[in-house]
């Protein structure tokens, strides 16, 4: 059993001031950090709760009923969310992914969800926009989600095997009710729909196999991710990590496969298709993927911001410490101001944490004070 670690230090707390630069940064949609890779993913947690304690991301032990959650008037509310989004797609974001916590918990999301769609990017056409979900309310909400603009979600599932997934998710919450979800999802015209499995070593590698089965062919695209070493409290170590050439392996024992192109830059998925008699992809079988951020890092396209439920901006999932935009914007910035200061940090931007991950030495302590995923989305 992996050892818990109680955080000393609430990172939240450890903010970087964002400043306006002296130089304006005007937004062109070209805008590119100081390894080329340019910003065209904002992630949006908009809430820092979440009704399923998974033990590789929300310990139950550490975020207790005395963990100290965000008070409400901490969080950005939709307008400034809209607000700041706005700017984020003049220097060229094209896609948008709410997530958590759990998304969901968060009253009214629809009328979020409304108010970025009526936003346009540098090409005057609507943001895509997903959310990513542990699908424990979807069945009730899929089909407003859709009206309000949502094009298609990504729901967290670790398993089929209702034991099995009621103990990773440990708040014992059955499994046919994310399947349920799933369906309404479907049924709603959120497409496509994506699965995501956290595969963890000795836990439910078991599950590879039966999940691939249950979806393929349904239209719904599978991915397994590799346990990663998010945040600071899920006591990851390497041994509990099935690398992903285990787990095509593993489907390839009863599934043939073949490799498919990245459907866009800077996609985290390998895409593999469920292959006919003569080896080709069928698509009436379907894909699935894997995402491998331990054993095959993939930051050096990395296009992706994260912005924090109470406007810290993240340039990585490893990162320690976010950029505050929310003192700029409630302290009067203008839209010009903003996106001065958003455009001069990501210039700044060097992250790669996955692709060093391996040359850090312990006694960096840069794993003691990572964020963790479940304040800043996946
Ligand atoms: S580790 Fe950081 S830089 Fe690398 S892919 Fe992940 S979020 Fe991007």
């Amino acid at each position: 059993m992996s050892e818990r670690v109680i955080p000393l230090v609430d990172q939240r707390t450890a903010a970087l001031a964002a400043r306006v630069p002296a130089t304006p940064v005007a937004p062109t949609g070209l805008l590119a950090d100081s390894l080329h890779r340019p910003l065209r993913d904002l992630r949006i947690s908009v809430t820092d709760r979440c009704n399923f304690r998974c033990n590789y991301c929300m310990p139950k032990e550490v975020f207790d009923k005395d963990y100290p959650y965000l008070p409400h008037s901490d969080l950005l509310s939709f307008e400034e969310i809209t607000r700041l989004t706005a700017v984020f797609l003049r220097h060229g974001v094209r896609k948008i992914r709410l997530t958590g916590g759990e998304p969901l918990l968060r009253r009214n999301i629809e009328a979020l969800i409304a108010q970025l769609a009526a936003l346009r990017t540098v090409d005057g056409l609507p943001p895509e926009i997903t959310l990513t979900t542990n699908g424990s309310l979807l069945a009730r909400k899929a089909r407003a989600l859709r009206e309000a603009g949502l094009q298609r979600v990504t729901v967290s599932l670790d398993g089929l095997d209702d034991a099995v997934f009621r103990r990773m998710n440990d708040v014992d919450f059955p499994v046919a009710d994310v399947l349920d979800g799933i369906a309404a999802a479907r049924a709603a015209g959120l497409h496509p729909v994506k699965v995501n499995m956290v595969v963890k070593r000795g836990t439910n590698e078991h599950e590879i196999l039966p999940m691939a089965r249950h979806f393929r062919g349904t239209g719904t695209v599978l991915r397994f991710i590799e346990y990663m070493d998010v945040g600071a409290t899920n006591g990851w170590r390497m041994d509990e990590v099935l690398p992903s050439h285990e787990v095509i392996a593993r489907l390839r024992a009863e599934l043939p496969l073949v490799p498919l192109d990245p459907s866009a830059p800077g996609e985290t998925a390998q895409r593999w298709g469920y292959a006919n008699a003569q080896s080709q992809h069928d698509p009436a079988l379907g894909e699935v993927g894997v995402i491998s951020s331990v054993t095959q890092a993939f930051c050096g396209d990395c296009n992706r911001a994260r912005l924090s439920t109470e406007g810290r901006l993240y340039l990585c999932l490893f990162a320690d410490r976010g950029y505050d935009l929310r003192s700029l914007l409630r302290g009067g910035a203008s839209d010009a101001d903003l996106a001065s200061a958003l455009g001069a940090i990501w210039q700044g931007r060097s992250d790669r944490y996955s692709e060093l991950r391996a040359s850090l030495p312990p006694e960096s302590g840069q794993g003691k004070r990572r964020i963790e995923m479940s304040y800043i989305g996946g």
